[in-house]
């Protein structure tokens, strides 16, 4: 598992749990997410009536979960939640529907994994708080309809443009998460250092949030490990000295690259002249597949513009060149 990977790992479970802010107040950065939603929230809870279903997208990691569980808890109901993968028959998800109290929060992960057959179920759903179940085989065959509580759907995906245009019409609220800045981070770093009773100095808490790639899940697991290896060393405050060690020691470097960026970026630098090149031979080179260095590798460096895509493939920028000390070719 990479180290600053967004994808939660087994590690990350029961210390995630430890840390999920539960009101709105506490989650930090994401503000206009933030503010929309205490809107919506506050009106709904005004009307008596369940929040709109929402949609959140954005890379994993930056606390799409977390935010669904606190929709819940502002609203008082329940938060129920299930994954895309997990529900493969329509019946799995008629269940699940018919299972809920008034005005609970379903969660649904990756829900653009969510096979078409089982988003057909969804609609009905969504629209008029109902179930279209068939009856009977045959000419005998008949749809019956089941009314259900009216409840709110949550779905989470990383991938907006993978949804269908019928489900992803039917949220009403889309919300889309953003990396974190700088600051969001540090002040996500200190709040887990509080939580764990650690001290840290500030600008250690920033040399964490500097290297986590703009995302509260690498911030918490990069400080977990700054930790034990400032209390291995017998040091009551977290210095700035001792996190540069650490994250050394983790081979994260000074902007929250690895060696799977490293060789990303080598790779273009050494064997192509920093583009541009295409996706499939870059894949090639450095031994990835295409599609793992679109999905994972990619983004970020995109985000940080460290590559760029042009029509005729990736190019390195010299922001890029500059990160490692060497200059644009013909420059
Ligand atoms: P995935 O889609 O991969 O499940 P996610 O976007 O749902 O990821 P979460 O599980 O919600 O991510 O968040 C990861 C961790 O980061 C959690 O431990 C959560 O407590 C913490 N976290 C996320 N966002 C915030 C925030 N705004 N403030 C404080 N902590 C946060």
């Amino acid at each position: 598992d990479r180290m600053i990977s967004g994808e939660q790992q087994q590690a990350d479970q029961d210390l995630e749990l430890s840390l999920r802010p539960e009101r709105l107040s506490q989650y930090i950065g994401q503000d206009q997410v933030k503010n929309n939603l205490s809107i919506f929230i506050e009106a709904a809870k005004m009307r008596e009536e369940p929040l709109d279903h929402a949609l959140l997208y954005g890379p994993p990691g930056l606390g799409k979960t977390t935010l669904a569980s606190i929709i819940a808890n502002e609203m008082g109901v329940q938060f129920r939640t299930t994954a895309g993968p997990a529900i493969e028959r329509a019946g799995d998800l008629a269940a699940i529907l018919s299972s809920l109290e008034p005005g609970d929060v379903l969660f649904i992960d990756e829900i653009h994994r969510l096979p078409r057959s089982v988003e057909e179920v969804l609609y009905p759903a969504m629209e008029d708080f109902c179930l279209d179940i068939v009856v009977g085989t045959g000419p005998s065959a008949r749809s019956v309809r089941l009314d259900l509580p009216p409840f709110t759907l949550v779905g989470a995906t990383t991938r907006a443009g993978l949804l269908s245009a019928p489900l992803r019409d039917r949220f009403g609220v889309h919300s889309r998460l953003e990396y974190y800045d700088t600051k969001a981070l540090c002040s996500i770093v200190e709040r887990t250092a509080e939580i764990f009773s650690v001290s840290i100095e500030k600008d250690a808490a920033v040399e964490v949030a500097r290297r986590s790639r703009g995302t509260p899940r690498i911030a918490n697991r990069l400080l977990k490990r700054v930790r034990d290896i400032a209390q291995v060393k017998g040091e009551t405050v977290i210095s700035k000295a001792t996190t540069q060690e650490a994250l050394r020691m983790l081979q994260v470097d000074a902007e929250g690259l690895d060696f799977i960026d490293h060789k990303l970026l080598m790779g273009i630098m050494d064997s192509f002249q920093g583009g541009p090149v295409g996706l499939d031979t870059i894949a090639a080179t450095i031994g990835e597949e295409s599609q793992t260095i679109e999905d994972v590798y990619e983004p970020y460096l995109l985000q940080i513009g460290y590559i760029q895509r042009t029509p005729r493939g990736r190019v390195v920028t010299p922001k890029a060149y500059a990160h490692f000390n060497r200059e644009v070719p013909g420059s």
